[in-house]
Parts: structure tokens; sequence; C-alpha cells
């Protein structure tokens, strides 16, 4: 338990910590992370206006907070697509800006109308990882279905919602649907399935924007051809440890041939759904053919890290923003170190 004092300090506390130990040096990542593999997570990109109606605030960030922090990783980092990062740092190279990779997790529309201009004007490629039968059938994940159609009938029926939902803490719509997102996490793949349709059918079917959706196999061949790398999130996004061995090589392999075919190129890295993985999970990544995989372990890499269990820096949500909502570089800084992110 963090005492509340604590928690009441701790923007106060990180934001003085993080502009001292940047004005040190002691936090730049030239000096703090010479020898590590940083590998950014992001999901959603999104215009102030659709972050406003977007429910999901702890896996998105906006325009122009990705532009902030694009500018931060091209100032600190030599930047590269996961699989090249990973092997010249493997093979040695510590180049006096330290190599990293920044991904993007589910594939959606935004990955590619907002975060692809940002990081080619900044001179950066980046790895997107592709759930495919979602690209398929142009459906969000569970996760966003889940989270549209409970707001809207949040919203719509409170009563309703409740009955359906059960209890969900607090008053504030988006603060409950994250909650209910992350309880869900722990339903099996068909308990999850039949949850999202009831939730859907109460709330009158898709709640979606008409502005959001998954990036196109043509966008996906035209990222490709950019000079973006492309990684494979199995076919349908289930938690992997849970599936049968069949079952599993089929979401592995089958998902690595199918975008294969599609962009004609390798696929080498792989993005465990939900971060899930057991050592049957990462064999099986490894008899498919993956070089690499990622998890969504907080972290930098060390050297000798496991290449199908690499753990990633989240920089999504407020984390670019001081206490007082400012782009802050110290605060980035502070989120990438090894050591300091875990004390604040
Ligand atoms: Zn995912």
């Amino acid at each position: 338990m963090i005492p509340r004092t604590w928690s009441g300090l701790r923007p106060a506390v990180r934001d003085l910590a993080g502009a001292l130990l940047l004005g040190a040096g002691l936090t730049r990542p030239e000096r703090s992370a010479r020898d590590l593999l940083t590998v950014v997570t992001l999901h959603r990109v999104l215009p102030e206006e659709r972050l406003a109606a977007y429910p999901l605030r702890a896996i998105a960030v906006s325009t122009k907070e990705l532009a902030f922090l694009v500018a931060f990783m091209r100032e600190h980092y030599t930047c590269a697509p996961l699989s090249e990062a990973h092997g010249r740092w493997a093979g040695g190279e510590r180049p006096p800006r330290p190599l990293a990779a920044i991904t993007f997790d589910d594939g959606q529309l935004d990955n590619v109308e907002q975060a692809r201009p940002v990081l080619e004007q900044a001179g950066l490629r980046a790895t997107f990882f592709l759930p495919v039968e979602a690209v398929d059938s142009d459906r969000l994940l569970w996760h966003d279905r889940l989270a549209y159609a409970a707001l809207r009938l949040l919203e719509l029926d409170g009563a309703r919602a409740a009955a359906l939902l059960g209890p969900l803490p607090g008053s504030d719509h988006r603060a409950q649907v994250t909650g209910l997102v992350a309880r869900s996490k722990a339903l099996s793949d068909p308990e999850r399935s039949s949850l999202v349709e009831r939730v859907e059918r109460a709330a009158g079917g898709d709640a979606r924007p008409a502005w959001d959706g998954m990036m196109r196999w043509d966008q996906v061949r035209a990222l490709a051809a950019a000079g973006h790398e492309i990684g494979s999130h199995s076919l349908s996004h289930p938690l992997l440890p849970g599936l049968s061995d069949q079952r599993l090589d089929a979401e592995l392999a089958g998902s690595r041939t199918r975008l294969e075919a599609e962009v004609g190129r390798p696929c080498l890295a792989f993005c465990y759904p939900n971060g899930d993985c057991d050592d049957r999970v990462v064999a099986a990544v490894a008899r498919a053919g993956y070089r690499l995989a990622v998890l969504t372990a907080w972290g930098p890499n060390r050297t000798g890290a496991h290449p199908l269990r690499l753990t990633r820096c989240d920089l999504q949500g407020p984390t670019t923003r001081d206490r007082a909502g400012r782009l802050s570089a110290a605060r980035l800084a502070l989120r990438l170190h090894p050591t300091f992110a875990r004390l604040l």
C-alpha cells in the first residue's frame, strides 16, 4: 500500500526530481542507456478532438504528444525498426546515442494516418505489429469494441449498464470503462467475446466512431515500402498461454505466412497479445521462425536479454507531460531511465 501522502506528493516529487536529474545529465539517455536497447510501446495516436472521444486514454497519445516524443527519441537515441536496432545492438554496436526502436501495437488506422507522417517527417522508421484477422475484417480488437460500447451504454442507460456490467467503481465513465477492460482481461477468450457482443447489443450495435478502424492491406504495404517494419501480433489476438499446441502454431506460423505474403518481405518480429507468454509459447514462437518477440513488461533491455522476451517502455497516456500538463523532456527521460523510472 502506498501511503496517501506519498501518492499526493508523488507528481510534484517526480517533476522536481526529473528536472534536477536531467539538469545534472543523469537521465540523459546518452549516459544512462549506453549499453541498453530501448523499445518504446505505443498503440493509439489521435488528434486532440478524437482523443477526447476515445475511451482508453492509457493506451493513447495525441498526435502532438507523439511529435514531442519522436523529437526526443531522435535527439537522444539512434532509432531504427526493431529487427535492425536489435541486430545492431546484439552485434555489439554501442553508438553515442543508444539504440532504440519505436513500436506500435494493434494496427489501427490512426497509426497510418497520424503516426506515419510524424515519424517520416522526423526521418524515423518504426515497427508495427498487426493482428491479421482484425485487419482482414476491419473490426477493432475486443478492448476497443468493449470500451466504445460500454461508454455509450453508460451514457445512455446507467441502470442497464450496471445490470449488465456489474459494479464499476467511481463516477467518471472513462475511468469506469478502463477498469472494465482491465477486469475483462482475466476472462477466457469465449467469455470475453460473449461479453463484448452483449454490451454491443445493449448499446445498439458497434459503437465505434466513423473515423476509427483498422489499417488496410494496401496501407500496410505502403508502410513497408517506406521502410517501416511489419511484425506479427498473431491472427486473432488471443491470450496465447491458454491455447492448444495446434492453435498456438496456427496463430504464430499462420500470421507470419500471411504477413509475408501480403507484404512481400520476411516477418521477423512478434508481439505477444497482452504481453502474455510462458516457456511453451516462447518455444512455439521460435519454432514459427521469429527472431524477436516483445512483451509488455516494462524496462530497457540489458546486454544478453533473451531475443524472444524483450521488454519495452510504455510511453502512452500522460507520460509525456508534467503535473501541470506541459510536455516535458525531463518526465520522458525519467520514464525511460532503467532505475529511476521504477522509483518515481
Ligand atoms: Zn495488442
